[in-house]
């Protein structure tokens, strides 16, 4: 028996795979080589749990307070080990040991002194946490991430990642990005160029070799990055429908 709540999801994912579809086509890529992150922040765990039976899998939440209520709701009513949560939102530092417990992959990691309170935390739950480093590339003043907007930002926070080699408990996969709220293709896809140049300069500098993960693009702008080279996508509105406030 598939729900009206299910049905609409179904229908919104089928029309995401589309145009991810279509945006490979004009870039040559594989559509395996982009994970779908689906964003469910403010929705319910009846929906989140409508969206996994959609084969949504891959499921992002900003707020470790909303992922520690969420998850559990979520994980009573399908098979253990079947979905991945993302964390994707700001954690402060005191959030830290909590993130560990209830997150599979962290994509905002945006300050050493996060990392390494991550990497404390994760060895004392003998754990490996896969992380992605998020970048200011668009030089917001209200955005959180490493300074990356010009190339001395950039120079310093490449040498600061060379830290990060000798952790064995946090396992950086690559960077995070935003584009601009209202930003035009043009000015998004300017963003998201910069961060896979980031990317490239860092593997030169520090030989990292596993830092092969671009995590760009949401609703109104995961086209251009998956041009750009986007291997994962989180996408809230274009599943859900709108946000309430
Ligand atoms: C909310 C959110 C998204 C998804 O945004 P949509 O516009 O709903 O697709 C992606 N990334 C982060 C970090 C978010 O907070």
């Amino acid at each position: 028996m598939t729900s009206t709540l299910e049905s609409k999801i179904a229908h919104n994912a089928e029309r995401v795979e589309q145009r991810i579809a279509k945006a490979c086509r004009q870039s040559g890529r594989r559509r395996d080589e982009i994970t779908l992150v689906a964003v469910t922040k403010t929705r319910s765990a009846e929906e989140v749990i409508a969206a996994y039976h959609c084969g949504l899998t891959h499921l992002g939440e900003n707020r470790v307070e909303e992922l520690e209520d969420k998850r559990p709701r979520v994980t009573e009513a399908i098979p253990a080990g079947k979905v991945t949560w993302h964390m994707i939102g700001h954690i402060q530092s005191r959030k830290a040991s909590r993130v560990v417990q209830v997150a599979d992959v962290v994509h905002s990691v945006d300050s050493l002194r996060l990392a390494r309170r991550l990497e404390r935390y994760a060895q004392e739950q003998g754990l490996v946490l896969p992380v992605l480093l998020e970048t200011n590339v668009s030089h917001e003043e209200s955005k959180y991430g490493f300074p990356a907007w010009d190339d001395e930002a950039q120079a310093q926070t490449v040498e600061a990642w060379g830290e990060l080699a000798d952790f064995s408990h946090v396992s950086v996969q690559g960077l995070m990005t935003m584009a601009p709220l209202g930003a035009t293709v043009e000015e998004a896809t300017g963003v998201f160029r910069a961060l896979r140049h980031l990317r490239d300069r860092v593997r030169k500098v520090h030989r990292f070799s596993s830092w092969d993960e671009l995590s760009m693009g949401m609703t109104d702008d995961f086209e251009p990055a998956i041009r750009e080279g986007a291997t994962m996508v989180r996408i809230g509105r274009a599943i859900f429908g709108p946000r309430n406030a």
